[in-house]
């Protein structure tokens, strides 16, 4: 059977989100990131991509705010492969008005089996991988027998 292998470059495409009371995190540990950040290409949810923006002076490709349909853009890249890492620190105490988009988001990175870190220690790990600065290759979940299923 074919293997579907997703090879992730060198330059990563990195995805970055902050619910409203995580912003403040994501971007003290994006400026502890900085020089790292800075060898990837950046997308982000409006608000959030708009301050990283500032912070990190990096250019940002800046989405729809996520609640206006910004987490749902992110979740067709990540579909598509056109993200290939997300740092998506939500807020695990406060219901959101746009939490269906949150849930479909989450579970989409699932699907494709796609590195994801919720919180900061997570981030730490992950970007210290040696696989940040590495080209990697990895196979892909196999959806055929869902695809081909006889309905
Ligand atoms: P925002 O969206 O970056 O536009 O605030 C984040 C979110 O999904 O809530």
């Amino acid at each position: 059977m074919n293997k579907n292998i997703r090879v992730l470059e060198k330059r990563k495409k990195i995805a970055l989100i902050a619910h409203d009371n995580k912003k403040k995190d994501l971007i003290e540990w994006a400026v502890h990131n900085k020089t790292a950040l800075s060898k990837h290409s950046l997308v982000a949810t409006g608000t959030t991509g708009k301050l990283i923006e500032e912070a990190l002076d990096q250019p940002v490709i800046k989405l729809l705010s996520g609640p206006l349909g910004g987490d749902q853009q992110i979740g067709a890249m990540i579909a598509t492969g056109d993200i290939d890492i997300i740092f998506f620190f939500f807020d695990p105490m406060e219901a959101q008005p746009h939490d269906s988009d949150v849930k479909a988001l989450l579970r989409l990175a699932v699907a494709w089996n796609l590195p994801m870190a919720c919180d900061r220690s997570t981030a730490d790990f992950l970007m210290t991988s040696r696989f940040m600065q590495e080209e990697y290759s990895y196979e892909l979940p196999n959806y055929t027998h869902y695809l081909n299923r006889k309905l």
